[in-house]
């Protein structure tokens, strides 16, 4: 198999998510027939090179809707159904193989982070897509923002057909991998849920273990062993890397422990019949920054990361009456940045618990065990762009004359809308101001290569250079050598006397160069006319190429290009005076 499947062993070779969640633990698994080191190392590398380039966000994803794409790195982006739980099973089947609780706390993260959000909390339907920050699962196509074109984020037990095949598989692999036999004929927890567990140990006696706890929501996990005669064995518990003072009592005494966190804390000795341990994780709360997002941050206790709660308005929207779809709506603000504690971050917030649901569901927005309350104000200028997504991050720390307000984060998992991926709040001269949002682009062109978008010229974001591949394109791409055109409509009519123009150009790597001419047309009554009096149609690199005309009053431009032979081209930015 390994000689005839696509090999995940020197690099990343496919950008999928469902591929890179099936596949990049292929070499490692691999190593349990080759002994060749490389193999056993590949994996780790392609899940860090993945996390580094596309996963700077909670929920132990990355974004790849369908793909990952340079320059969709952000919170907004999402994945795949599909590619969760595919996660996961690689996640459990690295496990077993290494050992390394690495996997175990990176298969929690996705478990309870990323894919419980992933369906609505009856398991009936299921979206496509789900990423950090989303604020609207309506079914109206988001693409280009998310590459999938069509009802990616509908709530659908009827569509997405690759991902109600899959998804099924997500929590029974999960559950078959809570326990693991250990070389020394005892039993490791590796993976924490209420559950029962039957094995031959030490001696070869059938002993049975049952887990009690509502962990990841509690810290206290509580194992009762059953065996006809005492039997001794070795009991493996494994400690997350979250965790650095765990505790442990067997029988109600405790038990002084050495164990570090992303170890196990082995217990050897003779067990009795009805032998009780609990094992307390104690969770704290810790912030992460994102320093490749814009400085946005998340928060976790323990394993869960918490999300802004906004208010859910389930809408129907297809379905059957048994099997019905459903498009959710927010119905309270979600623009918020966080005011932290600068000194002593977790003392910003505060934890309430709350009684566990009656229905054993705790990934509902209402009715999760465990929420924070902390301090935080709205960013007025945040808003959902003209897809229905939530606007891009921008640098914090953001200004913000809003009032300070407390809001409550839930878990992520129980958030169908979310903002994981807080900007925070600043004062003074480090403070930036979050830009008015674009003007929505109205525009079109005689054609748009399907990764980029004729919106790209209007978002505000101008590249470092000509090739900076970090930020939305528009390009014709892939025509070559002919004539072409797109147009920029305005809010309101204007009256425009200059246009900058910041042609995209990937030479060394791609096929697009600045034209070979352009001019600019502008729309009088039904027909577009050229300006008069215009100075250079300047299509220099790495600048605005601005050219200035007799006024005009106008509700559209249309720049009309002219492609260099043989290679296409595109605009990163335009701007209008
Ligand atoms: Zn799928």
């Amino acid at each position: 198999m390994h000689r005839n499947t696509a090999d995940w062993s020197g690099d990343i070779i496919n950008w999928h998510n469902v591929n890179i969640g099936q596949a990049f633990g292929g070499p490692t698994t691999y190593y349990v027939q080759s002994r060749d080191p490389l193999h056993l190392h590949a994996s780790e590398r392609n899940w860090q090179k993945i996390r580094d380039m596309y996963g700077q966000v909670p929920g132990g994803m990355f974004g790849g809707d369908e793909n990952c794409r340079p320059g969709f790195t952000g919170p907004r982006q999402a994945v795949e159904t599909c590619g969760m739980v595919e996660a996961m099973l690689s996640h459990e089947t690295l496990l077993t193989i290494t050992g390394s609780g690495v996997w175990a706390d990176r298969c929690e993260d996705v478990a309870f982070n990323s894919f419980p959000a992933a369906m609505t909390p009856d398991l009936k339907s299921l979206r496509y897509l789900t990423a950090p920050n989303m604020v609207q699962s309506d079914s109206k196509n988001k693409s280009p923002g998310l590459q999938n074109g069509g009802p990616m984020l509908h709530f659908n037990p009827h569509g997405h057909r690759c991902c109600q095949h899959n998804v099924g598989h997500g929590w029974p692999y999960y559950a078959e991998h809570l326990w693991l036999a250990t070389p020394d004929n005892g039993l490791a927890a590796v993976l924490y849920a209420a559950s029962e567990v039957n094995a031959k140990v030490g001696d070869g006696t059938e002993v049975t273990i049952a887990e009690k706890t509502t962990y990841p929501f509690d810290e206290r996990i509580e194992f009762t062993i059953s065996t006809g005669k005492a039997v001794r064995f070795p009991l493996y518990l494994r400690i997350p890397g979250w965790c650095s003072k765990p505790q442990v009592a067997i029988n109600g005494k405790a038990m002084g422990n050495e164990a570090q966190a992303l170890s196990y804390l082995v217990i050897e000795r003779t067990w009795s019949d009805g032998d009780r341990v609990v094992l307390v994780l104690p969770m704290e709360i810790s912030l992460r920054r994102w320093t490749r997002n814009l400085d946005s941050v998340s928060v976790d206790r323990g394993p869960l990361t918490y999300s802004l709660k906004i208010g859910e308005k389930y809408v129907r929207q297809g379905g059957t009456e048994e099997w019905p779809a459903w498009e959710i709506y927010p119905t309270t603000a979600w623009n918020y940045g966080l005011v932290l504690n600068e000194s002593d971050p977790a003392a910003g917030f505060e934890v309430v618990k709350k009684p566990w649901p009656k229905d054993n569901q705790p990934f509902e927005i209402n009715a999760t065990p465990i929420v924070l309350r902390t301090k935080a104000k709205r960013i007025p200028n945040w808003k959902m762009d003209h897809l229905g997504l939530v606007g891009k991050i921008r640098q914090s720390p953001i200004a913000s004359d809003e009032p300070v307000e407390t809001v409550t984060l839930v878990p992520m998992g129980a958030a169908r809308l979310r903002i994981a991926s807080f900007p925070t709040i600043g004062a003074g001269p480090d403070a930036h101001q979050w830009p008015e949002a674009p003007v929505p682009f109205g525009g079109m062109a005689s054609h748009c290569w399907g990764s980029d978008s004729v919106e790209a010229i209007s978002d505000g974001l101008v590249g470092k250079n000509s090739n900076d591949h970090s930020i939305p394109r528009f390009t014709w791409w892939p025509r070559q050598g002919s004539k072409e055109w797109i147009q920029y409509k305005l809010k309101k009519p204007s009256k425009v006397s200059a246009v900058e123009v910041y042609w995209f150009d990937d030479t060394g790597g791609g096929g697009c160069r600045t034209p070979a001419a352009w001019r600019l047309l502008y729309k009088d009554g039904e027909k577009f006319k050229e300006v008069m009096g215009a100075g250079t149609y300047g299509t220099e690199k790495d600048k605005f190429n601005k050219v200035t005309f007799d006024p005009v009053e106008t509700t559209m431009l249309r720049i009309e290009v002219q492609l260099k032979p043989q290679v296409s081209g595109g605009i990163l930015e335009m701007k209008v005076k």
